[in-house]
């Protein structure tokens, strides 16, 4: 038997039903040819994909977790959290995010309007149309969309030429707060983590109370070993994770075979000091 630390866990991946390029269906089936045992789908403010997933890996050695990523608001940054092993028909859950996505879509129409006034033709048609018209847009799908129509090479230049603050197509947005979402995770009997810490540009001091505050609401766990950290980044949280008695999560945040720096199962190992968030989910049954 596979001890915990063993098992190859991807608690932090994408599909199409957000920015992913793989189907519910393709993930699972490229989680299970990359021997992962437990996998958890976390799109982006959206559970669309969750169905499709459970019934592919139904029969199958994988044990998929059903899980979000949803975008809050803390201080003034965006911060990513991931509610892992949600309930994911909980009926205040799926209304929040309907709200969500809503604002996702307003966003969109506000960073074409800014791609405009920036020169660029109308982005949003193609945008909507590589999103799958399913309502879940994102900046990545303008970032593909402006790779198909020849502005940039590729999607990290896209990013970093239009769609980050300071450039061109960014725009503002406000996404529920961070003690909402995690309200909102806990109630649908689900484990809140922070997503990727080392991607947040906070202070050292207002990290540490973003963290204090994720703990009073009830937070459990930040990602250490993810496809956003740097060995550096990885040792730093794993002290975090010892200091503040965080479960420690593993996921790759793949999105694509072509766009990802590591792909379904193949983010760094945890280090064996710390407590796999996995265990509590095992328990929970
Ligand atoms: P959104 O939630 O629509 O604001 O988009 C955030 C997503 O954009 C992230 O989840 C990543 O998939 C992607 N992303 C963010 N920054 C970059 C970057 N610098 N290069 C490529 N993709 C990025
Ligand atoms: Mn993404
Ligand atoms: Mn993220
Ligand atoms: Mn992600």
């Amino acid at each position: 038997m596979k001890i915990l630390q063993d098992l190859n866990v991807d608690l932090h991946t994408h599909s199409t039903a957000s920015d992913g390029s793989l189907s519910p269906s393709q993930l699972v089936l490229r989680a299970i040819d990359h021997g992962v045992d437990i996998l958890a789908l976390t799109d982006h403010d959206t559970v669309s994909g969750i169905a499709e997933g459970l019934e592919e890996a139904k029969g199958t050695g994988l044990t998929f977790i059903p899980g979000i990523e949803i975008s809050t608001m803390w201080g003034g940054s965006c911060i990513h959290v991931v509610g892992l092993d949600i309930q994911f028909n909980n009926p205040n859950l799926r209304e929040a995010l309907l709200q969500i996505q809503k604002g996702r879509f307003q966003r969109a129409e506000r960073i074409n309007l800014a791609l405009i006034k920036a020169g660029l033709p109308s982005m949003l048609e193609r945008a909507l149309s590589i999103s799958g018209g399913k309502g879940q847009i994102g900046r990545v799908h303008f970032a593909r969309a402006m790779v198909q129509e020849n502005i940039c090479e590729d999607v990290r230049d896209v990013f970093s030429n239009y769609l980050v603050k300071g450039k061109p197509g960014y725009v503002e947005h406000y996404w529920p707060s961070l003690k909402n979402v995690v309200s909102l995770i806990l109630k649908a009997n689900g484990l809140p983590v922070i997503a990727h810490p080392a991607r947040y540009k906070l202070s050292y001091n207002l990290l540490t109370y973003m963290f204090e505050e994720f703990v009073s609401l009830g937070g459990v766990g930040i990602e250490v070993a993810t496809g956003s950290h740097s060995s550096a980044d990885i040792e730093r949280f794993k002290n975090v994770s010892m200091e503040y008695d965080f479960k420690a999560s593993r996921g790759s945040d793949f999105h694509s075979p072509s766009e990802s720096r590591y792909d379904v199962g193949r983010a760094p190992y945890l280090p064996d000091c710390l407590l796999p968030i996995w265990a509590n989910i095992e328990v929970r049954g």
